[in-house]
């Protein structure tokens, strides 16, 4: 195996931590427990922010930041805090320099990485490569925007275990030097453009990726999507596409074509084998397998792992079925191609529930999904109106639309319209946090509801 690659040492401290959530927290620990000089804000006052005070952090909630950054000589960012909060812009204004929780901890790893970034299905692939390792019994840490912060890593994972990190935009954009020996790229559809700005910027981040690997390291791309070709990928790593067509890319080692996913020109599993379903999951798949070949994984325990790999919670999950009629909770769906994904799993007869927060962007790209896959829509939450007015072809194609006022009130109507062999799926294409904490605790409630439907 290669010798770890090298890693610049942290700037020297003091620190400012922006943004006291989870990958905050994690960050001021571990600085603290190196015994560096903590200081840590938040503009509100996330769970579990206080208890940094007992391991030496002085914490600031309720404030900005902006009048800490003289006291300190580095500031490190956490994902949730965009570019242009006034701590970070403070410290940019005074040439410190900005370190993100991803930097900050990969600086600290001296361990393999496989980072997985994307639009859609980063928790899907790394939890599957995750799942792939642990076939093969070699040691494997899976975190980043999945739970578990990468810096909560630093110190817990043996030297020899590889780490499959999933690496979002708001993670990448801060990134410095980091370069994993395997980047993975899905897709790329618009989403975020609220942070990012535009498409071109948030593709810009997604693609910080691959800026810094070198020659002995892997770039696996999606080599069927259109956002992606032409496109320098850029950094040195050797291309490995997977395709949804063989002969899209000239990279292409995996590809999924007529129900079957081949690996290096041989056939690896039929797609109906997978755990998962969907087209898009089978793309997922076959992301996953170039990605563990490209790192040495053999053919039998890259298919074995991919056969019985069950999901993740709030994707495409199965709640149960009742009378005949299947309930699925994608709550994770929170933009459009994840929606379209959604609908695009099954052969019609969806009865969907659509809406919650909007993000900008529009929801005209989902009507040919919705007018194909779709009986009915039960529109809830915030973005309503709009995707009333969105989806106007859908409803002139046949497609019944009503507004629900919340979740219990879609899956009463939806359950009660849905018929043996049809299925009720939850995939708002919207955040939740009009009307929850986070997509898991919608989720949660969806299960609810169709448990109390028994
Ligand atoms: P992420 O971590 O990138 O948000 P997840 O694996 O959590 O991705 O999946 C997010 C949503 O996107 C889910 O609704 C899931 O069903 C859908 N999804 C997963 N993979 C894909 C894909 N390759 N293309 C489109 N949608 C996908």
């Amino acid at each position: 195996m290669a010798r770890p690659k090298h890693r610049p040492p942290l700037p020297a401290g003091p620190f400012l931590v922006v943004g006291l959530a989870r990958s905050g927290q994690a960050a001021a620990r571990l600085l603290a427990a190196r015994g560096e000089g903590v200081i840590g804000v938040d503009a509100g006052s996330p769970e579990g922010a206080e208890g940094l005070r007992q391991v030496g952090v002085e914490v600031n909630l309720d404030g900005d930041g902006s009048d800490l950054v003289g006291r300190v000589r580095c500031v490190v960012k956490s994902p949730g805090v965009p570019g242009s909060a006034p701590a970070i812009a403070a410290a940019r204004e005074r040439g410190l320099p900005v370190l993100g929780e991803l930097e900050l901890a990969w600086r600290l790893l001296s361990n393999r990485f496989v980072a997985v970034t994307g639009t859609n299905g980063k928790t899907t692939v790394s939890e599957l490569l995750g799942h792939v390792w642990r076939t093969t019994g070699e040691p494997v840490a899976v975190a980043g925007n999945v739970g578990t912060p990468l810096a909560s890593l630093v110190g817990q994972v043996p030297a020899e275990a590889t780490i499959v990190c999933e690496a979002s935009s708001f993670q990448l954009e801060d990134a410095e030097a980091f370069a994993p020996e395997c980047g993975v790229l899905l897709n790329v559809a618009a989403d975020h453009l609220d942070r990012h700005g535009s498409l071109a910027e948030y593709l810009a981040a997604k693609l910080k990726i691959f800026a810094r690997q070198a020659t002995d390291d892997v770039c696996v791309y999606n080599g069927s999507e259109p956002a992606l070709r032409g496109l320098d990928l850029g950094g040195c790593g050797r291309r490995v596409a997977f395709c949804r067509e063989p002969g899209a890319s000239e990279d292409c080692q995996a590809v999924v074509e007529r129900g079957l996913l081949e690996l290096w020109g041989e056939p690896l599993l039929e797609t109906d084998e997978l755990g998962l379903i969907g087209p898009h999951n089978a793309e997922n798949a076959a992301a996953a397998a170039a990605a563990a070949g490209a790192m040495g994984i053999g053919r039998e325990a890259i298919a074995d792992g991919l056969r019985d790999f069950a999901g993740v919670p709030h994707r495409l999950e199965r709640v149960a079925e009742l009378g005949g009629v299947l309930y699925v909770n994608d709550s994770k769906a929170t933009n459009v191609a994840a929606a379209k994904a959604a609908l695009r799993s099954f052969d019609g007869g969806v009865h969907a529930i659509l809406g919650g927060s909007l993000k900008g962007g529009g929801f005209a790209d989902l009507a040919a999904a919705v007018a194909e896959g779709c009986v009915a829509c039960y529109l809830i939450g915030d973005a309503a109106p709009e995707l009333e007015r969105d989806l106007a072809s859908a409803w002139a194609a046949g497609v019944e639309h009503r507004r629900c006022d919340g979740l219990a009130a879609a899956v009463a109507a939806a359950s009660e319209a849905a018929e043996p062999g049809e299925v009720v799926l939850l995939a708002p294409a919207c955040a939740s946090f009009d009307s929850y904490r986070d997509f898991e605790a919608r989720g949660e409630h969806f299960r609810e509801l169709v448990e109390g439907l028994r």
